[in-house]
């Protein structure tokens, strides 16, 4: 029996984590762009629209009429999307509470990144008012729709005594934020799954510590978000491209007499903000080296951030870790971030390949709700 592969491919729809970032650029363009490759191929993606952003914006908009125009073009586009078959899920940065706008686009984030270091009560409050947010919206398009998935801006989701619990109470199936294998410990972010219990398989999870599975059946799921580790020489490949366009980009900045200092990129990650205690400076430099390209690290699976030759070594050991759970059917959780992507040509051709796959078949993360409720899709206990 071979293992039908269901596929979600789940997007976190956000700015920088620290609140800085166009949102025309790293949100609204390249979804609009996504959507269009989705639709040629004739699949369904899933965007986890981060939500906290846009209630900041709305509740700031009649001081800055500015707000009001960006707030307004993102609930466009997440409705486009919807309309045409996209999925919208539950997303939420909790560093966006009590924000204040500083005005031209800039904003000044107080609030902790990790939904765990919050009270009961306003993990709650945050957690209700994102999801009736989305269901307001979305249910003037569609009244039977219902934001049923969720994913803890910046992973953070385990240990916790209550947000698992509190997700369940408002109805949330499945949680998606457990990545087994990564570990951070930046200054925003402390996190560790690197022994989590059960990498690949829908399970419940124990309702105070997600990164373990549960002995009894419990009114969530987990499933975790894919990773994978190796894929040294593909990874090898694309640090130095990107190293090579960087050093382009600051050749051509002298040419044009700034002084060889590097051109902010509009996209991606801002400065260092993920690099952990103890791997910056020369000697983090080395660490990282090591620990990339000859043990081979643990890579989340974000298609943003891995090249073509990645991917396909992601599916492979997709593949494998399907045959080992001898299910008849799995789901297979991917990331992606808008905000990272700098060359669509390498998910479009992932794309095009997993549409030819027939031990693959694309979901929404709405439709891996259903499987999960109708038994098509089985969670593990311990
Ligand atoms: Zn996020």
């Amino acid at each position: 029996m071979q293992t039908m592969i269901h596929l979600a491919l789940a997007d976190d729809w956000e700015v920088r984590g620290n609140g800085t970032g166009d949102p025309r650029v790293l949100q609204f363009e390249p979804m609009r762009k996504l959507v269009k490759i989705f639709n040629k191929h004739g699949i369904r993606g899933s965007f986890n629209a981060e939500v906290m952003q846009q209630l900041i914006y709305r509740s700031q908009q009649e001081r800055f009429p500015e707000l009001k125009v960006i707030a307004d073009e993102w609930e466009q586009v997440v409705i486009e999307s919807f309309r045409q078959g996209h999925d919208i899920q539950l997303h939420l940065h909790p560093q966006w509470l009590d924000a204040s706008y500083q005005g031209h686009g800039n904003w000044k984030l107080g609030g902790d990144w990790s939904i765990l270091n919050y009270p009961r009560q306003q993990i709650y409050a945050m957690l209700a008012s994102g999801k009736q947010y989305l269901e307001t919206l979305l249910r003037q398009i569609d009244t039977a729709y219902a934001c049923v998935s969720f994913r803890a801006g910046s992973w953070c989701a385990a240990p916790s005594d209550s947000l698992m619990s509190i997700l369940s109470e408002l109805g949330i199936v499945f949680d998606m934020s457990i990545v087994a294998g990564i570990r951070h410990d930046t200054p925003q972010v402390k996190l560790d799954y690197t022994k989590c219990e059960e990498p690949f398989v829908p399970y419940y999870p124990d309702m105070a510590d997600a990164r373990r599975v549960s002995r009894s059946v419990e009114p969530l799921v987990c499933i975790p978000t894919n990773s994978f580790s190796g894929a040294r020489f593909a990874s090898l490949r694309r640090d130095f491209g990107k190293a090579c366009s960087a050093l382009q980009r600051r050749v051509r900045s002298l040419r044009n007499g700034n002084g060889g200092a590097p051109p902010t990129s509009p996209r991606g990650r801002s400065g260092d903000e993920w690099t952990n205690k103890g791997e910056s400076g020369a000697v983090g430099l080395l660490k990282r080296v090591i620990k990339r390209y000859v043990l081979g690290q643990v890579h989340i699976a974000d298609v943003s951030r891995l090249n073509y030759a990645m991917m396909c070594q992601m599916m492979t050991h997709i593949r494998r870790q399907a045959a080992r759970s001898r299910l008849p059917n799995v789901p297979v959780i991917l990331e992606n971030h808008t905000k990272d992507i700098h060359d669509f040509s390498d998910i479009e051709r992932f794309v095009a390949d997993v549409v030819l796959s027939p031990d693959v078949k694309t979901v929404t993360l709405t439709e891996i709700a259903h499987g999960l409720r109708n038994g098509t899709f089985k969670a593990r206990a311990a």
